[in-house]
């Protein structure tokens, strides 16, 4: 048997619903925040992330799923949304009549990581960006909108974790005093952090490498370094975060796997996944629309970690059933067909009904009723469609009424309103 590729997964019932749920909501709450879905493809030109996500990232270095096309040009499934809504800004020239845009997409990414409760290769996420507004109040909205949305889903145990990442006038001196520091603890650092030092080494404090933590725990801190604007930024988006009964902690250590970003930077953590703890991240980019060869216009987006979101809400949801009102119990060639166009009737009219095409007996039918946990059944044989009467049945209670042929939709549609 031919199985799926590791670290790829099927979404199945009942959990689907869960998907479906989340989905539904986001889009909700985001249209009421102004946000719009973009649809983008899920391949690219390789170059699009080797310049945007960093070429000394993770992601970039290793990760990705790059391949050359027939016609000799490199191209890979996207790891990440944020490069292809800001290279779509770019292309459709966005910024031309209203520079402001809300955006949204949904959809799969793709990662060659270790395969992992939580960390798949093919994943997805809800991405959420904003383009043309510099201001923090907007950096707080994202954040207060990513909050609404777990908190109206239902979600426990999440702590939002906030940070500032400074700007090109304050991160390149720190990045001097970080790297300073790096080479005194350069014996006790991971290869992969000591490959990294020189061009990225905001990126050795992110390592999840337990000996490159304990070595970076005294390391030197952005956050104290913030340059004026930065800083202020930083506590506008703090105040209103603190307004409102959002429970976050600053967390200084936070730095985001992407090189790109500026400024603020957050994240979503919680404790029920074990290592795979963050379930959100995002935060502003003031600098890669331009880099990636638009206009300077600033910009901040997140993304939600779907699968992992659904795993921390199926710990506390039970799956939602979705059983049919009625389920028609045909016996006989002519009550089937009777049957069939009584189904088509009712899901016209929003209600779901089955019905059964195997021609068994009363007594098989009735046991599928009950496993699909349908509310009411429909006994017609060919001998009542003559007389023009069907036997309608409660599941819940057992109590049975004979009801006119004519009146049946009636009565259906009547009882499904009701329930
Ligand atoms: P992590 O630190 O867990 O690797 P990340 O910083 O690489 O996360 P981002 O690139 O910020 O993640 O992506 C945003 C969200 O997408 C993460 O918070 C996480 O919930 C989810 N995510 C990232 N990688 C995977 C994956 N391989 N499988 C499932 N979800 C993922
Ligand atoms: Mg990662």
């Amino acid at each position: 048997m031919i199985q799926l590729i590791r670290g790829f997964k099927d979404i199945l019932q009942p959990e689907g619903r869960l998907w479906q749920r989340i989905e539904t909501e986001a889009r909700r709450l985001f249209e009421s925040h102004g946000y719009h879905e973009i649809r983008l493809p899920i391949l690219e030109k390789t170059e699009l992330f080797a310049r945007s996500i960093g070429e000394t990232t993770d992601i970039v270095e290793k990760e990705m799923y790059t391949f050359t096309d027939r016609g000799g040009e490199s191209l890979t499934l996207r790891p990440e949304a944020t490069a292809s809504v800001v290279r779509a800004y770019i292309q459709h020239k966005l910024s031309g009549t209203e520079p402001i845009r809300k955006l949204y997409t949904i959809g799969p990414m793709f990662r060659r990581e270790r395969p992992q409760k939580g960390r798949y290769r093919q994943f997805y996420q809800i991405d959420v960006e904003a383009f043309g507004i510099a201001s923090p109040y907007v950096d707080a909205q994202m954040i207060l909108m990513l909050a609404s949305l777990l908190e109206r889903l239902g979600v426990t145990g999440i702590s939002a974790h906030v940070n500032s990442l400074g700007c090109p006038d304050c991160r390149p001196p720190y990045r001097e005093n970080l790297k300073a520091f790096i080479e005194e603890k350069a014996s006790e650092l991971c290869d992969d952090c000591l490959r990294r030092r020189d061009k990225n080494p905001l990126r050795v404090l992110d390592c999840k490498n337990e000996s490159c933590r304990k070595a970076m725990a005294q390391a030197p801190e952005l956050l104290d370094k913030l340059c004026k604007p930065c800083a202020e930024h930083f506590a506008t988006v703090r105040k209103e975060l603190d307004k409102r009964d959002i429970s976050y902690k600053v967390d200084k250590r936070l730095v985001r796997g992407l090189d790109y970003y500026t400024r603020t930077a957050f994240e979503l953590q919680t404790d029920m996944l074990g290592a795979q703890s963050s379930v959100a991240g995002g935060g502003r980019y003031d600098g890669l629309v331009k880099t990636l060869g638009g206009p300077d216009i600033p910009a901040i987006g997140f993304a939600i970690g779907f699968d992992r979101l659904v795993e921390v809400i199926a710990q506390t949801l039970p799956p939602e059933e979705c059983p049919p009102h009625v389920f028609f119990i045909p016996l006989g060639e002519k009550a089937m067909e009777k049957a069939f166009d009584l189904c088509m009737q009712l899901a016209e009219q929003g209600i779901h009904s089955e019905t059964d095409y195997s021609g068994r007996s009363l007594k098989a039918l009735m046991k599928r009723a009950d496993r699909l946990a349908a509310s009411l059944v429909v006994i017609m044989g060919d001998n009542e469609l003559s007389t023009g009467s069907v036997t309608l049945k409660s599941m819940a209670t057992g109590e049975q009424e004979t009801v006119s042929m004519e009146g049946l939709i009636q009565t259906l549609v009547q009882g499904f309103r009701k329930a």
